[in-house]
């Protein structure tokens, strides 16, 4: 079964950022810029807060930055059961410094000695799965 984040939209939004998810799923890393004063816009709205204009810009990027929070779970939530075999797993928000430190969550992947603050780290995209709710996600890597 092929999944997709069309198909399988379960969490509650506007839908201002289903451009960020068809870009994941096309294999690309794109955040949304405003088409007339440049702001970068995110979560993601249909209209730009600092000038009003309704147009973005949905620039590729490279998927790095560096971690501005993390947390390790150590417990099997209800709303995350299909993480079950991963705990204790680590999320980690990651700002980019290209798109104005614009914050993407995701899952941490590969060693997480010395984990902290402020550590660069490099995101791939990992396409859509049950552990994802069928949404295409980005999982971070620490670069050493
Ligand atoms: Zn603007």
């Amino acid at each position: 079964m092929e999944y997709s984040f069309e198909a399988h939209k379960i969490i509650g939004g506007i839908g201002a950022d289903d451009e960020y998810w068809r870009s994941l799923e096309n294999n690309e890393f794109r955040l949304p810029q405003c088409a007339k004063c440049g702001k970068w816009t995110w979560p993601a709205h249909f209209r730009c807060g600092d000038c009003g204009s309704w147009d973005f810009n949905w620039v590729k990027l490279e998927p790095e930055g560096n971690i501005f929070s993390w947390t390790r779970s150590w417990y099997a939530f209800d709303r995350v059961r299909e993480r079950t075999e991963d705990i204790p797993y680590i999320t980690v928000l990651t700002e980019i410094p290209e798109a104005d430190n614009a914050r993407i969550l995701g899952v941490l992947k590969g060693d997480d000695t010395g984990i902290q603050i402020g550590l660069p780290v490099r995101g791939s995209i990992e396409p859509p799965s049950e552990k994802t709710k069928f949404y295409p996600s980005i999982t971070w890597e620490i670069i050493r």
